[in-house]
């Protein structure tokens, strides 16, 4: 039986969705290594022992993996954003996939096609919003990054590779800001001090950049400075935005936004169509992924002009109004007013007029809609990661649709909804994994379910 800090050999044989390595003992125990690759055979100094499993960490490796890589940014390891980036992307998209059949056999008890993983073409710089924690560190100086693993320590870094540069660009100027005027930092223990967030968003195609401030109060002294620096350096500059949150919480953005500088949002486009941003509303982080989950969404939802599509959890209306042009009417469902407020214009501003959506929550509006009459062909639904539970896909079978496509970013509820709808008389037909979220643990996955 092991023990705290004993150092024994391990070879590793699978890896969690989570990042870690995962090996056995001479006796059968798992135990969980970060940062190791699956074929790695190394020395392992045991960190923690449970009733099943144990955690430990790398001494010593004695022969990499074929699938190691060197890591590319000095962060990766403390960082919490990625967690792969020491394999190569072949087999982080073999893991994810992976991570997809395992849940939904283990799961949900389905036996369906997992079809290959759609990966990501750019796997460096591909996300187009980031939202970095601002602190103190010990010595009094200022600290603005990520948070390392579970946990609100923040890593100073100036660039990160997943972001495009501007945003680096935006970190300096915001430090340079700082530097120059008596702005405090927000301490989250005490609820003290002023700047809590910086909050970047960007158009991949317009190039149009939106930098949006969190703070602990009405705003921050010389913002006329900062939106001159800002401009100054960010020639794609468009909007400028002060965030207002008061409350002792994690939640990043407070309820209260105040443009100082353009309009409040930017735009970009998805699928040949124009889509209006502003801080609160959902907008995928990796656009070109985004482009090609959606059409592999349309291609299961295969419309032909005569249908009625639901759209649940629509956010700004983005599926939906991809699909509008093929559909005969569009109804769009999102719980946050600002989403719905900018899918609206967007379906104006792409002439899409066969279009209507709900502020509500996706349960109730569903059965709502139901007892309405409305009886949709085809629904697509995209729920955030608690999934869309049992209650929905009772209501979403009851309407009798012919087609249901399942968009998840968590294929553990994604796999308990689809055993729901097995039991509501739905079949699973195909499962895509998309690799929306490079050198990071996130998969998500679109599902075909047909009526039988
Ligand atoms: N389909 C969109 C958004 C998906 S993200 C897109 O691809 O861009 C999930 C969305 O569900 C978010 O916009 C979130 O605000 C919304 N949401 C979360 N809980 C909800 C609920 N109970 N009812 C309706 N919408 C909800």
């Amino acid at each position: 039986m092991i023990k705290k800090n004993d150092i024994i050999p391990l070879k590793i044989t699978s890896a969690t969705a989570e990042g870690s390595g995962v090996g056995k003992t001479s006796d059968g125990m798992a135990v969980f290594v970060p940062l190791t690759a699956v074929g790695d055979e190394i020395e392992a100094r045991i960190l923690k022992v449970k009733k099943t499993c144990a955690f430990g960490k790398i001494e010593n490796i004695i022969k990499p993996a074929l699938s190691r890589v060197a890591p590319d940014c000095p962060h990766f390891s403390r960082c919490g954003g990625c967690v792969w980036r020491h394999i190569s992307y072949e087999e982080e998209c073999r893991i994810k996939r992976q991570k997809v059949i395992d849940a939904v056999e283990r799961i949900g008890g389905i036996q369906a096609p997992v079809m290959p993983i759609i990966a990501s073409e750019k796997t460096l710089r591909y996300r187009n919003k980031a939202q970095l924690p601002v602190g103190t560190a010990p010595d009094g100086s200022l600290q603005m990054g990520f948070y390392t693993f579970h946990s609100h320590r923040i890593i100073d870094c100036d660039d990160c590779l997943l972001q495009p540069d501007a945003f680096a660009v935006v970190m300096r100027v915001t430090r340079e800001f700082i530097s120059k005027t008596d702005n405090d930092i927000y301490d989250e223990r005490t609820g003290k001090g002023r700047l809590r967030h910086l909050y970047i968003r960007s158009g991949e195609v317009t190039g149009e950049l939106m930098v949006c401030y969190v703070v602990n109060g009405n705003g921050l002294k010389r913002e006329d400075l900062l939106v001159k620096m800002l401009r100054d350096a960010l020639p794609s500059l468009k909007t400028v935005i002060i965030n207002s949150n008061r409350e002792k919480t994690n939640v990043i953005l407070g309820a209260k936004n105040r443009t100082v500088f353009g309009k409040g949002y930017i735009t970009d486009v998805l699928c040949g169509l124009s889509f209006k941003i502003s801080p609160f509303s959902f907008w995928q982080v990796n656009r070109a992924q985004a482009e090609r989950l959606y059409a592999k969404a349309r291609e299961y939802a295969a419309l032909t002009g005569d249908e009625i599509l639901l759209d649940l959890y629509c956010g700004t209306g983005t599926i939906g109004l991809t699909m509008a042009k093929v559909c005969k009417e569009l109804v769009g469902v999102e719980i946050i007013a600002d989403a719905v407020r900018d899918a609206e214009p967007n379906a104006a501003v792409n002439s899409i007029c066969n279009a209507r959506f709900v502020c509500a929550d996706a349960p109730q509006a569903a059965a709502q809609l139901k007892r309405e009459g409305v009886s949709p062909d085809v629904v697509v639904l995209d729920p955030p990661r608690k999934g869309c539970g049992e209650e929905l896909v009772g209501t979403i079978a009851k309407m009798k649709p012919e087609r249901v496509v399942y968009v998840s970013c968590d294929p553990a509820t994604l796999a308990r909804d689809l055993k729901y709808f097995e039991q509501s008389g739905y079949k699973t037909i195909e499962i895509t994994p998309v690799d929306m979220f490079p050198r990071t643990a996130h998969v998500e996955t679109v599902v075909l379910l047909s009526g039988i």
